[in-house]
């Protein structure tokens, strides 16, 4: 048992790096978090060296008591704290647990209704060469062109023309509340089961900070590592009567072994998301994005730098470029040389192709993990703007200290050491 540095020093020094980037630099993708030691602990354990295919009480292996233990709390928390009938807590990953959703309760060729991969959809909701999207008939609807919103009445129309068997509500890139009593309304009309992907939003809606979108769906899907903080993996609620079906999907349908070390770091996330300390944060990470609109929206008007919607109700804030000189991928380069990570995004009817795109998705979940309060993020806001300015050039040093001057300020993992000076 000697210590990864002596057993390999490559990869040692990879992850020491990659501690230091993330201590160094602003992450603000949206879909990324920090998670704290306690679900490290728990993804390092020796947990990971248990098989424990089945449920707990019922596996196909001995040995099981322990890991039933940490499987049964991920269960009955993630139960708890959404108010949902059934969880399954063992998908790998959010596109997973949307795939092992689809295989519970579609046959090949079914139709499902789910919004756009490039007006904000996720592509496991119907991507062209995603299993979903060859495996079902993909119905897709999109925002509103004039708004950049999901406009209802357009969802029932498609709806009620496609009678898909699945109406899907979620996505990864949209910055306002869907409105899932009317999306309930409609699969009723149309005889279509309700399934809500929450991966973005998990964490308001644990908060109570955002709709929850259980009591009206059939299916709700998340990732465990977005706003809600956890270690990466997926989650599936539903009610009681698809919860054999769900469960059997994802084993034996498409997973065999458990990760069990991960259902307890997924077991741990769940009782913090219960937290008074977790709702402050959370109102935290929206302030923050809303804080990132305001100054973006007064920085950037003069250079073509405007926000998708106007603003946000959510943990992001959709940066648009179409007017402006900038692509996503150049607005990207610029703001990773200051030392700030964000994700360039297509923005609905995009003018540049995808692989360079008019967009920036720009979150706030893992800077208020990191301690920043709503000051701070207006001064991230205002290093934005300038980064997306054309006094970039002339200005790069000077941005770049003040995102140091903010990571300084706000300590990430300060027990794992500080990071070496740049
Ligand atoms: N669903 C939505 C809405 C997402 O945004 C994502 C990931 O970004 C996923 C599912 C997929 O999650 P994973 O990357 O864990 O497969």
């Amino acid at each position: 048992n000697k210590p990864l540095a002596e057993v390999d020093p490559e990869i040692a020094d990879a992850l020491q790096r990659e501690l230091e980037r993330q201590q160094r630099t602003l992450e603000m993708i949206a879909s990324e978090n920090f998670v704290p030691q306690a679900v490290l602990d728990c993804q390092g354990s020796v947990l990971t060296n248990k098989y424990a295919e089945g449920y707990p009480g019922r596996r196909y292996y001995g040995g099981c008591e322990w890991v039933d233990v940490a499987e049964q709390l991920a269960i009955d928390r993630a139960k708890e704290l959404f108010g949902a009938e059934h969880a399954n807590v063992q998908a790998h990953s959010g596109a997973q647990a949307n795939t092992a959703v689809y295989h519970a309760l579609l046959q090949p060729g079914d139709t499902i209704m789910g919004l756009e991969l490039a007006h904000g959809g996720h592509l496991s909701h119907g991507m062209r060469i995603n299993v979903s999207g060859r495996l079902y008939d993909i119905a897709p609807y999109q925002v509103r062109r004039e708004t950049s919103l999901i406009d209802m009445d357009d969802v029932e129309r498609i709806a009620k023309e496609r009678k898909p068997k699945l109406l899907l509500a979620g996505w990864s890139a949209y910055t306002r509340q869907l409105d899932f009593a009317r999306f309930r309304e409609i699969a009723d009309a149309v005889g279509a089961l309700l399934m809500v992907d929450m991966a973005h939003f998990a964490g308001l809606v644990a908060a109570g900070l955002h709709p929850n979108p259980v009591p009206y769906a059939d299916v709700v899907t998340t990732t465990t590592h977005k706003t809600i903080g956890g270690g990466r993996g997926g989650l599936i609620l539903c009610r009681e009567e698809h919860a054999r079906k769900i469960n059997s999907a994802i084993f034996p349908g498409q997973q065999g072994g458990p990760l069990e070390h991960v259902i307890a770091g997924k077991a741990v996330a769940f009782k913090i998301a219960m937290s008074d300390a977790f709702k402050e944060r959370q109102r935290r990470t929206i302030a923050g994005a809303q804080a990132l609109a305001t100054e973006l929206l007064e920085g950037g008007a003069e250079h073509g730098v405007s926000v998708l919607t106007g603003g946000t109700d959510v943990h992001l804030v959709l940066a648009d470029l179409r007017e402006s000189e900038l692509d996503g991928q150049q607005a990207e380069d610029r703001l990773h040389e200051v030392g700030i990570t964000v994700n360039r995004n297509a923005v609905p009817f995009d003018p540049r192709p995808p692989m360079v795109s008019s967009g920036l998705r720009i979150g706030s979940p893992a800077l208020a993990t990191r301690g920043f309060q709503v000051d701070d993020f207006h001064e991230v806001g205002k290093v934005i703007a300038a980064t997306l300015s054309p006094a970039f050039e002339t200005r790069k040093a000077e941005l770049a200290e003040r995102v140091s001057a903010l990571a300084d300020k706000h300590p990430l993992y300060a027990h794992l050491g500080t990071p070496t000076p740049a």
